[in-house]
């Protein structure tokens, strides 16, 4: 078990490892078959997500895995370049790097990529797109450059310079004063007539793969318990209306099934990708609770009024009667859409205001996901950016413990604390706009760095007393030492897209400008930050967050602007080429894209499920050609 593979194989700056799922060969046949149609639902929706981040996404995709499929005779070379575009293409779902928002392109040529093509189409390939009318998306880095660019600089529009599909045609212009009646679900389309809104339903765009998601939601009902199915049956009627009453009616139902063992989420849920932070990104997980895990988390949420009466921010944003937070450690089945192949750490939903207030929120960490993180990481990348023997021992040591404990608290605690002023009406995202998601991943961030060093955590029994000091120096160095490490993502331009970067980045900066807790040390050409008072950190930690919580508690869009465009969202060219440099030198990866597990389903002779088997594929070619029905000619 324990030399098993995790990690798959390296593809330019990219990993790929195996997510493993050990508990679901345990769980009862029910649970196991209302997984089986919650897994086919995920994967029926897996292509809104592909046209969502580009329109030309799905058109590719079917070059891209003909070719791969009727490869026999193709140029070797060619197929070689093919072969690690499209696995980019894979992991990223689509042309942009989902963490830098770039494009990235075939470094082939436009004449070999058709040579290819031919051949395939020899083997019996079958296109139906063009090639020459895709030259541009394929081969041209500075066609349609950026998938969401938030700050595309003076005097540019963020919609016009964002070449996802969530507009056409619009920009901040058109919008000023327009109310959408489906802000999270439709596409916005400009035409001669004025502002159209292209509803995500039954009926309406996504019509063939929504219609498909409700049949498999439809077949699991019979097997969730009463609260799931509940939840299940409203977003059905979400998925068939497109409303967001309904919306916020499955909310939550969602949020009110707290003990089922299975669950899922399956819908148009993050606004990441849009960069005016309100068009839902469609995803989906299956997932189940992992009994052991859960303990902690757990604990922590129980405890959620304790720390919610610490905040260290102003008492009028602090809430009373914190109810309703449900924390589990869960293993995913399967994930899709947003999710996949590049996934979250934890999730905390809903992202609605008013219902967190009211009804409180669910909150996962995906054990699992994290186990295969750990797995697939070598132990050279954390020696290599620490400023001594020790640190580095000590991120050996405790920095798997560190991590859990304050992605528990980021989600359980952070998400879910606060109040907002009365004005801004439960929704601070209308007042903060594009500043809205990074800020507030920052202030769930300094949640976690604020408690992780409370005696709290040692009464609650999570960490023992002794080990508590350790933990919470590999936690802050750690921290530290991210926010450098993490510029190896950003392999172009001077700028941060990516909000939890962003995050990270301006929490680093601006404990470095207005405290003693991080220097920055050079030795042998090479930098280092360096983390070396812990008091110091712990208490611009809380400085910031009182900060953070009133920008976000009055809807301060000019400060929030100003925090981020000073410390988190500008760096150093030359600080990331030798970052660059030293991760190349140990062939680190910037990112993992992860293959998920496989169901199959045993029937009887009368076409009865009796049993749900689960696989390990292990090669991400096999999976991502079999989510489109195509399986690899010999
Ligand atoms: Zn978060």
């Amino acid at each position: 078990m324990n030399n098993r593979k995790y990690l798959l194989e390296r593809v330019d700056e990219a990993a790929v490892a195996q997510i493993y799922a050990d508990g679901f060969e345990g769980l009862p046949l029910d649970q196991k078959i209302l997984i089986w149609h919650l897994y086919r639902a995920a994967l029926a929706g897996r292509d809104i997500y592909y046209d969502q981040r580009y329109a030309h996404s799905l058109e590719m995709r079917d070059v891209l895995e003909e070719i791969l499929t009727y490869s026999e005779g193709v140029d070797r070379e060619t197929l070689a370049e093919i072969e690690r575009y499209t696995k980019l293409f894979w992991i990223n779902s689509g042309p942009h790097n989902n963490l830098t928002a770039r494009k990235f392109v075939l470094k082939c040529t436009p004449e070999a990529l058709a040579e290819a093509a031919a051949q395939a189409q020899r083997n019996g390939a079958t296109f139906t797109g063009s090639l020459e009318r895709l030259r541009p998306m394929f081969f041209d880095a500075s066609f349609e450059p950026s998938v969401t660019n938030k700050s595309p600089g003076p005097g540019k529009d963020i919609l016009s310079e964002s070449a996802n599909n969530l507009y056409v045609g619009v920009s901040m212009v058109d919008v000023e004063g327009y109310e959408e009646r489906y802000p999270l679900t439709s596409r916005l389309v400009k035409t001669e007539n004025g502002l159209v809104e292209e509803v995500y339903r039954v009926g309406g765009r996504y019509d063939r793969e929504i219609r498909e998601i409700v049949q498999h939601l439809d077949a699991a009902l019979p097997y969730a318990t009463p609260s799931m199915a509940a939840s299940l049956r409203a977003l059905v009627k979400w998925y068939t209306t497109g409303e967001d009453a309904d919306r916020a009616e499955y909310d939550i139902a969602w949020v009110q099934d707290k003990d089922s063992p299975v669950d899922t989420i399956n819908g148009f849920v993050e606004v990441y990708m849009d960069p005016r932070g309100i068009k839902g990104a469609w995803e989906a997980l299956v997932y189940y609770v992992n009994r052991e895990k859960t303990e902690n988390i757990r604990k922590i949420a129980a405890n959620a009024q304790w720390f919610e009466d610490r905040m260290p921010w102003a008492p009028e944003y602090r809430k009373e009667g914190v109810r309703g937070i449900t924390a589990n450690a869960i293993d995913v089945v399967v994930e899709a859409g947003e999710s996949a192949p590049m996934t979250p750490v934890g999730i905390n939903l809903p992202n609605d205001q008013s219902i967190r207030e009211t009804h409180g929120s669910k909150s996962v960490s995906l054990s699992n996901v994290s186990e295969a993180y750990e797995g697939s990481t070598l132990p050279e990348f954390r020696r290599e950016f620490a400023w001594t023997e020790e640190e580095a021992v000590r991120a050996q040591k405790w920095s798997r413990i560190a991590s859990e404990l304050t992605t528990d608290l980021h989600e359980v605690i952070g998400h879910a604390s606060g109040k907002v002023a009365e004005h801004l009406n439960g929704a601070p995202q209308n007042a903060l706009k594009e500043q809205y998601s990074a800020l507030e991943e920052t202030r769930a961030d300094l949640v976690a760095l604020y408690f992780v060093a409370d005696r709290k955590i040692v009464d609650l029994g999570i960490v023992e007393a002794a080990d508590h000091e350790e933990v919470v120096l590999a936690e802050y160095e750690g921290y530290a030492r991210n926010a450098l490490v993490q510029l190896r993502r950003v392999r172009e331009g001077t700028q941060i897209e990516e909000d939890h970067m962003r995050n990270r980045q301006m929490i680093v900066h601006w404990l470095m400008a207005n405290s003693t807790a991080i220097e920055v040390r050079r030795r042998d050409g090479k930098t280092y930050y360096v983390m070396t008072d812990p008091a110091a950190f712990h208490a611009g930690v809380a400085r910031l967050l009182a900060d953070v919580q009133h920008i976000k508690a009055q809807g301060d869009y000019e400060a929030a602007k100003a925090l981020f465009e000073t410390y988190g969202v500008h760096f150093d060219p030359a600080l990331r080429d030798e970052i660059v440099a030293r991760v190349d030198r140990l062939n680190m990866p910037s990112y993992t894209g992860f293959v998920q597990p496989r169901l199959e389903p045993v029937t009887s002779a009368d076409g009865e499920i009796t049993d749900v088997s689960i696989s390990y594929p292990l090669d991400l070619t096999t999976q991502m050609l079999e989510y489109s029905g195509r399986r690899r000619q010999a």
